[in-house]
């Protein structure tokens, strides 16, 4: 077993106190960790110094004789803190502060939990919330408004389907929003009626929007709330790094004052949301923020959108939909409009991450990417642009990933919770081009794992799981889907540490624990590379440490 030192680390002072003031020595561990080029190293024991960074690895015997504080590892797994390279952080702390009915069994148990939801929010102004579904509670018609103010009458309540296509509200929010007999149904909506025609309280697809619009956005308690709650949930799930597609104005400055201040304890890796004009404009004049906070913040890449979901069959294809043989899907933007946001942010030194999901939409970004490198060179290849999603590939186009330094930013959830919706939308021959992320590595692309949650679950041993057998967590289809494209244990491993580190221009920072990075590991209760599949979804996460000062306990 190899020991390295880093002399240089033990001159580097942080202001704030964010370290583990004298350095630490973790020992009795089962340690393991790739190495800068993806080898896998074990060890037994990890010296930090007071900096946060790591100093050495190896057995105990060998590390530098010292006088460190010791933390004794029980012989538990020791392995690099996991980086998920596509998350939305605010978006999940709301959506777990928010009410949540997918799970009830009826409708007296959903009135039940709007009660104790909104008791326990009095300083909220609306009560919001979703998951509901009439069907699952064998109601056999829609709730009602009347119902729903058994739960909250005082204050509005507006609650979605399940499926985000249907809301539910409560008289006081019908009231805000005017909504009377005689207000007509939107084109493309439909309020529910009695027979008399009165609104019930259910507003169907357009018609939705006639309520939302009253609901007030997020404040900065509430965005704050939300942030903390994340932090919490994805440090436990062993998680110390996330990228964050799409950091609105708001969000920036929160995580601007939390890293300034000290206060954060996750690591994010913000995408400016490049819809935002204002926000772009002002980050143009501005340039990158680099590691904030003891590289707790940084905010250098902008993310783009190409085309929707394959889903909803916004996804733009080259060819029609299999299943929908009228339309191909849509490009958000022409050829010209895209890459003039891709240029515009590039030469403001930011990197592009462009969302992409048909086929059209990733060649579109590809071409732009290539444009981009014709015209600037090294000055944007050197910025590290992305795809985000990646999801179907003309075969032809695969090689250009490569070829233009574009990273694949992939989901490994999503294949396993598309695949069948996937294959009924592009057909058997385009399929060979999508989740095709082996494809994608004997073509030359660099790979970064994440989850795109909420829309997923955040456990990134879910992401592991489904990366190494491409089956849902049922164990279905038996033997995996394409099970060819699935990643190896240590690819696998690779995508959530090493390269996603690249892909966010830490890659000397993080992912890794050999000597010079920062101290971001995980102790858990087994070894993710010899564990059968099955064994990671039952992992345990027993403590998280993010620069070498621990975040997260499960007995503390
Ligand atoms: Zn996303």
């Amino acid at each position: 077993m190899r020991t390295t030192r880093l002399f240089a680390a033990g001159l580097l002072v942080l202001a704030g106190g964010a370290a583990a003031a004298q350095g630490l020595l973790v020992h009795n561990a089962r340690g393991l960790t790739l190495d800068e080029r993806g080898r896998v190293i074990r060890f037994d024991a990890l010296q930090i110094g007071a900096d946060g960074r790591v100093q050495a690895i190896g057995r105990l015997t060998e590390l530098p004789p010292g006088d460190l504080p010791r933390l004794d590892a029980g012989g538990r797994v020791l392995m690099p803190g996991l980086i998920d390279a596509h998350g939305h952080v605010l978006a999940l702390g709301a959506a777990r502060r928010s009410l949540q009915l997918r799970d009830t069994a009826d409708l007296p148990a959903a009135l039940d939990a709007v009660r104790s939801h909104a008791q326990s929010r009095p300083q909220a102004a609306w009560i919001t919330g979703g998951g509901w579904n009439q069907a699952a509670w064998k109601l056999g018609r829609f709730p009602t408004a009347a119902e729903l103010d058994t739960a909250e009458s005082a204050r509005p309540v507006w609650l979605s389907r399940v499926d985000g296509h249907a809301g539910w509200a409560n008289s006081r929010a019908l009231a805000l929003a005017g909504i009377t007999r005689d207000t007509p149904g939107p084109a493309g909506g439909r309020i529910e009626r009695d027979a008399a025609g009165e609104p019930t309280g259910v507003l169907v697809d357009a018609a939705m929007g006639l309520v939302e619009r009253h609901v007030p956005g997020e404040d900065a308690a509430e965005l704050a709330a939300s942030l903390d709650t994340a932090e919490r949930e994805l440090l436990a799930l062993g998680i110390t790094t996330v990228h964050d597609a799409g950091i609105s104005a708001a969000a920036d400055q929160l995580l601007r004052q939390r890293a300034s201040a000290g206060q954060l304890r996750l690591r994010i890796y913000g995408m400016a949301r490049g819809s935002d004009e204002d926000f772009m404009a002002r980050l143009r004049a501005s340039g990158p923020v680099l590691q904030a906070g003891d590289g707790h913040y940084t905010l250098r890449a902008v993310k783009l959108f190409a085309d929707g979901a394959l889903g909803s069959r916004g996804a733009a294809l080259l060819a029609p939909y299999t299943d929908a043989p009228g339309t191909r899907g849509l490009l958000f933007r022409s050829d010209p409009e895209l890459l003039a946001q891709m240029r515009a942010a590039a030469k403001a030194g930011f990197q592009v991450n462009v969302h992409a999901i048909g086929d059209a939409a990733n060649r579109q970004a590809l071409a732009g990417f290539e444009t981009l490198a014709r015209e600037m060179g090294a000055r944007s290849t050197a910025l590290r642009h992305r795809i985000e999603h990646a999801q179907v590939i003309a075969l032809p186009d695969l090689p250009r990933f490569a070829r233009a330094q574009v990273i694949a930013s992939v989901q490994p959830t999503h294949a396993t919770s598309d695949m069948n919706m996937a294959e009924d939308r592009v057909g058997p021959q385009r399929i060979q081009g999508a989740y095709a992320w082996q494809r994608l590595l004997k073509a030359g692309a660099t790979l970064a794992c994440g989850s795109d949650f909420p829309v997923e679950e955040p456990s990134p041993w879910a992401g592991l799981y489904a990366a190494i057998t491409r089956e849902d967590a049922a164990g279905k289809p038996v033997g995996g889907w394409y099970r060819q494209q699935a990643l190896t244990p240590v690819q696998a491993l690779d995508c959530f540490t090493r390269s996603a580190a690249f892909a966010g221009h830490a890659e000397k920072d993080v992912g890794l624990l050999t000597p010079g990075h920062r101290a971001d590991f995980i102790l858990v209760d087994r070894d993710p590379l010899t564990a059968s599949p099955a064994a990671l979804l039952k992992m345990r996460v027993l403590q998280t440490w993010v620069g070498g000062r621990r975040v997260h306990a499960l007995d503390p």
